[in-house]
Formats: structure tokens, sequence, C-alpha cells
């Protein structure tokens, strides 16, 4: 199993240790940098569109720089209410500096589907939609972006569901979304029966069996880590 989109804690990086568990762990500022620099752990980083503002972008640069994958960033007029023309600008500045240092991009996209879906085709780049949980624009991402992650809502909220359901296999991946999510999206905050949940709900929606569904999902995971270690000397 793999967590392509976590936000650190002691319980997770202790349950990643104990069942072999690589991930990608968020960092938003210079304390998560410090925190994942001291355990050695896989990143990725970026603005959040909840913090966007161009200082924070500015403190922000020489870890981008450093960072083989930019994220999670985006637009999000659904659980924040950060002036939308600054939420733009920020992710749009974030976009061509990913694009320009060839690195990938975890996306957070919630209410702002269509903006951002305009906004990553002018800047072609290997994407990573986390937790899509929209109806609409599918087909058109699927044309633009390389990867999905399974929200680890999935059985529970319907457009997870759906949207696995039009997915190939073959471009999904698995989350956490860290242990806050965990709870909100299964009612329990068991860590490792989350994320094997994903794994029964794709196997139900795509008529697999749970071991051939976990080692195609791990093998997706893998592809996306090694195109970003490599392109960026991690
Ligand atoms: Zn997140």
């Amino acid at each position: 199993m793999h967590d392509a989109h976590y936000h650190y804690s002691k319980e997770i990086n202790a349950l990643q240790n104990e069942y072999g568990i690589s991930g990608i762990c968020n960092v938003a500022n210079e304390k998560e940098y410090e925190l994942i620099h001291h355990k050695h752990l896989f990143y990725s980083c970026g603005v959040h569109p909840w913090n966007a503002s161009l200082d924070t972008l500015e403190s922000m640069l020489p870890l981008l720089e450093k960072a083989p994958i930019i994220g999670e960033i985006g637009m999000d007029s659904v659980w924040c209410d950060v002036d939308l023309a600054v939420q733009k600008e920020v992710f749009e500045k974030q976009l061509q500096l990913a694009r320009a240092l060839n690195k990938p991009v975890i996306l957070h996209t919630k209410g702002q589907e269509k903006m951002i879906l305009e906004l990553i085709r002018k800047y072609p780049n290997t994407y990573v939609v986390h937790w899509y949980g929209c109806m609409d624009y599918v087909k058109e991402y699927d044309e633009v972006v390389s990867y999905f992650t399974i929200g680890p809502s999935i059985g529970k909220e319907e457009e997870v569901t759906r949207l696995v359901e039009q997915v190939s296999i073959d471009k999904l991946l698995m989350e956490s979304d860290g242990i806050e999510a965990v709870k909100w999206a299964i009612d329990s905050d068991d860590y490792i029966a989350a994320l094997q949940n994903e794994i029964v709900q794709v196997a139900k929606l795509k008529d697999k069996s749970y071991f051939e569904v976990e080692r195609v999902l791990d093998q997706n995971f893998l592809k996306l880590i090694k195109s970003s270690s490599f392109a960026n000397g991690w």
C-alpha cells in the first residue's frame, strides 16, 4: 500500500513504518519541512489555497525549488474565504514554477474545478488531482492529468465513487489526506482501514481481486515517484 497525499502525524508515521507504507508527505511551511527533512520522508511542497498570499509564496520559494513535487496547490471556494483573485495568482505562479523546473503537481480543486482546468491546460505537466469531489468535468480532467488520488470517502461520497468508476485503474493512486481527513471520511481514526477500504471499493467497482488492485495502484505510485525523483535529483 502507499499514501500519495497525507499530512504528517506521529500515528501515521508509526503505522507507515510498521506496515511498510511509502507516501508523499505534504509540506506547507518551514516547520513541516524541518520535520520531513529530519525524518527523511518523501514529500511535496506548496502554498495551500487556504494560506494563499504573495508573502507566503515568497517565503516558500526556496522550499518549492528544492521539492521533488509541488503541492498541494490549487483553489478553494468551499472551505475557505481567501480572496479568489489572490488564490489564482499564487496558484498560477506555482504552476509556472513547476513547469519550468519539471516537477509534478498535486492539485486541490474544491469548488474551483472549472477554473483550475482552464489554468492547467495552459501549463502542460504531470498532474495528480487529489480527492476530486465534483460530478462535473471528470472527462475533461482525464484528458489533461496523469493521476487521480482516491478520496478516503470512497463508498460514502458519491462524487468519489463516480470518479473511480470513470477513470482507468492505471491512473489511480491511494491517499489518506492525513488523520483528520480519515476521521471525517470513515468515522474512525483507523488509518490502515481507510487505505484498505480504498482497495476494497476499487476492486468492487473494477471487478478485480483485492491483490490485483493493490499491485496496480502501487505500480502507479512507483511510476510517479520515479519520474519526480529522477527529474529532481532527490
Ligand atoms: Zn491535503
